[in-house]
């Protein structure tokens, strides 16, 4: 065995950044003294990201992308591996970008995610100067000297939105003229039913006629296992029209699934939750890229080395109850059940931010988004209506109740 004494999940939760520096070669001995050979440790242990082109750009991307939130070190891993597009690269303003994204700066690509003002996504407006000035504040402070790409936040709540306001697009254009930014994108969630917005309407119905107006280069959506017959017929047409694709919020349930032991018991050997979703995102959809939180250096190497594998008979396996559980225990925010509701309460978005402390374990976000809400859970009536369109037959009014309990 090559990884020596020192245990393989020790071992992986040591930054690669330590380890690159020789701190891991010298607890391991003569054969892991070279920074060469604890790279192609990494290279054979996750395979280097393949890559795919995104929108009319033809731009070639990771498929695995990653995000200004990532730590340091993950990031550095995840440049080694070949991960070049970075999500959230505004929130780099805090500290400057990362040395080895400015070191090679053209060989990345870094989204601005720009969100609307004086108010959240729900009440808030757009403002082309606002969101003018707050990119040229973000290349700034982030020391990136450009973004690649300009993303529109939460998207838009329904189609007439798309062609009335224009405020995002003309700020994105000034930009584009002084070389700061160069293509237009749009993380879209649903707002089908939701009683905070006037005639919302569902994040596939939305991407259509963004995709139809055609200034936006590709978008970003909730899509997780086992797909989502909606969304599927989105992502098969925009394939064809070469607008591009990336899944968020991937992992429906399944930080909770990895807690729990009598679950886990059930799944094959030598499979993950995580690593199946990975092979499955990245190989069973049509997708171009997806995002996957990872915080360490062994979730990385855990998930991150399904990326671009086809599934096993025991990856599938594991899909199917893990598909079980999560129909049963977390929301895909489908924003269907909303409508149905006499008490207009936010279903989904409680139940999205039952997944942030649930399976993400962010409680703190949780719960400070819980206590923005007009109405919460204590306000059903038991009714059930919201049940009867739920695809995933979830006990809507069970689960709201607990999450209020928890983030009450
Ligand atoms: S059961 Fe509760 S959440 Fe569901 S529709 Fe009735 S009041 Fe709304
Ligand atoms: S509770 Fe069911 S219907 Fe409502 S958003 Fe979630 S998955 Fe969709």
């Amino acid at each position: 065995m090559e990884k020596n004494s020192l245990e393989r999940r020790n071992f992986l939760k040591l930054s690669f950044t330590a380890a690159i520096g020789g701190i891991a070669g010298r607890l391991m001995g003569n054969n892991w003294n070279s920074e060469a050979t604890l790279k192609d440790h990494f290279i054979r242990e996750i395979g280097r990201f393949p890559r795919r082109k995104l929108g009319y750009s033809q731009r070639e991307v990771s498929i695995m992308i990653g995000a200004g939130d990532m730590s340091t070190p993950l990031v550095e891993a995840g440049a080694e591996l070949g991960m070049n597009y970075w999500h959230k690269a505004n929130r780099w303003m805090r500290g400057g970008a990362p040395d080895i994204i400015k070191k090679n700066r053209e060989a990345h690509y870094c989204q601005v995610t720009v969100d609307r003002v004086s108010g959240d996504h729900y009440t808030g407006h757009f403002d082309e100067q606002e969101h003018y000035r707050y990119v040229k504040e973000a290349v700034k402070r982030s020391g990136l000297g450009y973004f690649d790409d300009m993303q529109l936040h939460y998207g838009y709540h329904n189609a007439e939105e798309v062609k009335k306001e224009r405020g995002f697009i003309r700020a994105f254009e000034r930009l584009k003229r002084e070389g700061l930014v160069r293509h237009l994108c749009l993380s879209q969630h649903s707002y089908r039913g939701s009683s905070r917005v006037e005639n919302g309407e569902s994040d596939a119905r939305v991407l259509k006629a963004v995709m139809e107006d055609g200034l936006y280069e590709h978008a970003q959506f909730m899509y997780s296992y086992p797909g989502d017959p909606e969304m599927d017929e989105f992502i098969e047409m925009a394939r064809k029209k070469n607008f591009g694709t990336i899944a968020m919020k991937t992992a429906r349930g399944i930080g909770r699934m990895s807690r729990d032991e009598e679950f886990m018991d059930k799944l094959p050997d030598g499979v993950s939750p995580y690593h199946a979703m990975a092979r499955w995102l990245t190989t069973e959809t049509l997708l171009d890229a997806a995002v996957i939180r990872v915080r360490n250096m062994e979730e990385f190497t855990d998930t991150y080395s399904g990326a671009g594998k086809k599934l096993r008979d025991k990856d599938w396996q594991a899909l199917r109850k893990m598909t079980r559980e999560a129909n049963r225990t977390a929301c895909r925010m489908c924003g269907k059940c909303q409508i149905q509701c006499p008490r207009q309460i936010p279903i989904s978005d409680i139940l999205r931010f039952e997944r942030y402390a649930m399976d993400d374990n962010d409680w703190n976000k949780a719960r400070k988004l819980y206590a923005g809400l007009p109405t919460k859970g204590n306000s059903c009536i038991g009714c059930e209506s919201c049940m009867q369109v739920c695809p995933q037959n979830m006990r809507i009014p069970d689960k709201i109740a607990r999450a209020h309990a928890m983030l009450g």
